[in-house]
Parts: structure tokens; C-alpha cells; sequence
């Protein structure tokens, strides 16, 4: 393994439960600044840049995060930069997966053959700031209970739909009550198999992985698989692996989806630690995404041929089952594509 820095050990709220940590998330740049020790000059760019995508952080996130450190992986994932409010380049767009028109019955977004996914909330724990979702109109998707015996009914009409998706937002936000009704009823449309779960709540509240939940999802007739969403093995402390051996102790499959991220993943040793930090926690790393072009992040892309020379590298450090797929969703396309890896380096004129 590439010696990387070291994990840092928290105890990060221990005594929390998971429902305090999300109201206890930090929403301020001043505050941020403060907590991290951050240069002042640092501030009014990110004051700004918050206004259109506001700051959150969870406290236990924000522990991992070295102090006065402004090059931080996981700062850098978090902390509005002027470049967001910069013009746009060309192909940057609010919605770049057109999602709002695939998005024809409130809460539903079917895209792909066989699957559906379902928009259960339009809140996260912590705000990513090169989402794609960042300008989504979760207002458009807060569902009445009347909107939600009809998303169900959109799924029970279609038997080729043998798997639904659990997003958001986060849909481990969700309470318990409204989650484990959610998932009772999908298990009661016989044509579901599999319920999958995108969260990234293991990784920055992993408290929310509590015993009442790994329960509810064992005593599921459905196969499920948690994926999970990590970008840095700086996210991966003490905490947050034995959240995620509490999930693969159950039974339950999971795996890691990362975004390509410039400077702060997109080096070999990054991309080395990760996927070894991941499979200490018996965590598959799965996909790793080029950035989806969304107005307000294109400082965080990666070209497609540096992104490709790195997969060529990895290949060369990692066995085949610790190596992501590299992949890109194009809009109108019938599932993500995949990026071939090059025999030999491409050369970058
Ligand atoms: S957790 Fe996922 S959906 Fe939420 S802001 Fe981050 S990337 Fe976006």
C-alpha cells in the first residue's frame, strides 16, 4: 500500500445520536472558518458562493479536516470557492443528466431499463459542492401522501421494474418511520427484487447506521445493497469502518461510488488508499465518475485523458476487484458509459 497520511481517530459524538448530529450540522462560512482556522482572505468568496448552495457539514465530517490546512481533501470537497459564481464554461448546465424530464410522475426519475429511482427527500447531511444535483427542484418533489401512493403505483404498474433506488437528497435522512414504511411497501410489490440505497450518511454520520436500522434492512424479502458514497480515505476514520463491517456483518452488500475530483483525488496515491481503505471495510469500490458538467463545479474536473492515464496507473497497483470502473452518464443515454482504459499513456498536447 502507498503510505498515506494518517487516519485521524475521532470521537466524534459518540454521544450524539444520529438525529442530533443532523441538526447539529454547520451551516455558516464564518463558523467554518473559524472552527477550521481558516485565512480570513478566504471568507467573502465563500460567503457568496454559499448563497446560491448553501454550507452544511457534519461536526464529525468536519474532525477529519485538518486545521489551517486550506488544500484539505476533504476542505476542498466542502468549502465554497469564488470559482463557483465564475461564468460557466460551455456544456455546463443546471440539469446535466436531464433529470428533470425524466422526472414525469413527482418522485420518480426512470431513466434506465429495469430500475426506478425514487427522490425520497431533497435533504443531505452534507452539501458536496460539485453536486449534480445542486440546482435540482426538490420542492417539485416533496411528495404528498397522495404523491406517494402514486409513485408506488407508477412501480406496481411496471413489472419490468425489478429494482428501486433509494435517493434524495439522502435517503438515510429519513426517520425511521417514514424509511422502513418506504421500504415495507416496496417489498409488498412482488415484481421488486432488489432495493438499493444511495446515502452518503455512513460516511458523514456514520451513527445513523444504528442496530433498528440494519434490522429493518435484514428482515427485508429484498436484496439489498448499500452504495455508498467516499471520494478520499481521509473519510474513512475509526467510526465510520465500523459502521460499514456492521453493514457487510449483516449480509448486506456495499459498495463505494467516488467522483474524480480535481486536486483533491485525482493522483495514484489517492485512488490507491481509497480503494484499500474501502476493502479493510469490506467495501467494493464501484464506480468512479468523471464529473457531471453542473453550473457552479467545473473547477473540480478532471480531463477524460488524465482521468484515463490514472485508471492505467491503478491497474498497475491494484488487483482487478479493487480498481472502479471509470465511468460517465451522458444525458439520453440507456445506462452510464463506461470509459475504456488506454493501453499505454495518452499523451496530453
Ligand atoms: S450527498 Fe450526494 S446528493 Fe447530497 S450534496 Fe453530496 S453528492 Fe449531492
Amino acid at each position: 500500500m502507498i503510505p498515506q497520511n494518517d487516519i485521524i481517530m475521532h470521537s466524534s459524538k459518540q454521544t450524539s445520536t444520529w438525529q442530533q448530529q443532523l441538526a447539529d450540522v454547520v451551516t455558516s462560512a464564518e463558523q467554518l472558518a473559524q472552527e477550521l482556522e481558516l485565512p480570513a482572505a478566504y471568507l467573502q468568496a465563500a460567503q457568496q458562493a454559499s448563497q446560491d448552495f448553501a454550507i452544511r457539514v457534519p461536526r464529525a465530517f468536519l474532525e477529519r479536516i485538518t486545521k489551517g490546512d486550506v488544500n484539505d481533501p476533504l476542505l476542498r470537497q466542502i468549502w465554497p470557492l469564488a470559482q463557483e459564481n465564475s461564468p460557466p464554461p460551455a456544456g455546463f448546465v443546471l440539469d446535466p443528466l436531464g433529470e428533470i424530464s425524466s422526472n414525469k410522475t413527482p418522485g420518480i426519475i426512470h431513466k434506465y431499463h429495469g430500475r426506478v429511482l425514487l427522490i425520497t427527500n431533497g435533504s443531505c447531511a452534507v452539501h458536496c459542492r460539485y453536486c449534480f444535483r445542486r440546482h435540482f427542484p426538490y420542492g417539485d418533489n416533496a411528495l404528498s401522501s397522495q404523491q406517494w401512493l402514486e409513485a408506488l403505483d407508477y412501480i406496481k404498474q411496471r413489472p419490468e421494474i425489478n429494482e428501486v433506488i433509494l435517493s434524495g437528497g439522502d435517503p438515510l435522512t429519513n426517520n425511521d418511520k417514514r424509511l422502513f414504511g418506504l421500504i415495507k411497501a416496496i417489498g409488498e410489490i412482488p415484481h421488486i427484487t432488489r432495493l438499493r440505497i444511495h446515502t452518503r450518511l455512513p460516511i458523514v454520520i456514520p451513527a445513523r447506521i444504528t442496530d433498528e436500522l440494519v434490522d429493518n434492512l435484514t428482515q427485508s424479502r429484498l436484496k439489498i445493497v448499500v452504495v455508498v458514497h467516499s471520494n478520499h480515505a481521509n473519510e474513512i476514520d475509526s467510526e465510520v469502518a465500523a459502521c460499514l463491517k456492521k453493514l457487510y456483518r449483516a449480509g448486506i452488500h456495499v459498495l463505494n461510488q467516488a467522483v474524480l475530483l480535481k486536486d483533491i483525488n485525482d493522483d495514484l496515491t489517492s485512488q490507491v488508499n481509497l480503494s484499500e481503505a474501502l476493502f479493510d471495510c469490506h467495501v467494493l469500490p464501484y464506480y468512479l465518475h468523471l464529473l457531471d458538467p453542473v453550473v457552479g463545479a467545473h473547477h473540480f474536473e478532471v480531463k477524460q485523458s488524465d482521468a484515463q492515464n490514472l485508471m492505467l496507473a491503478l491497474q498497475g497497483h491494484l488487483p482487478g476487484f479493487l480498481v472502479p470502473k471509470l465511468v460517465r452518464e451522458v444525458d439520453g443515454r440507456p445506462s452510464k458509459t463506461t470509459i475504456d482504459t488506454p493501453i499505454t499513456p495518452i499523451s496530453s498536447l
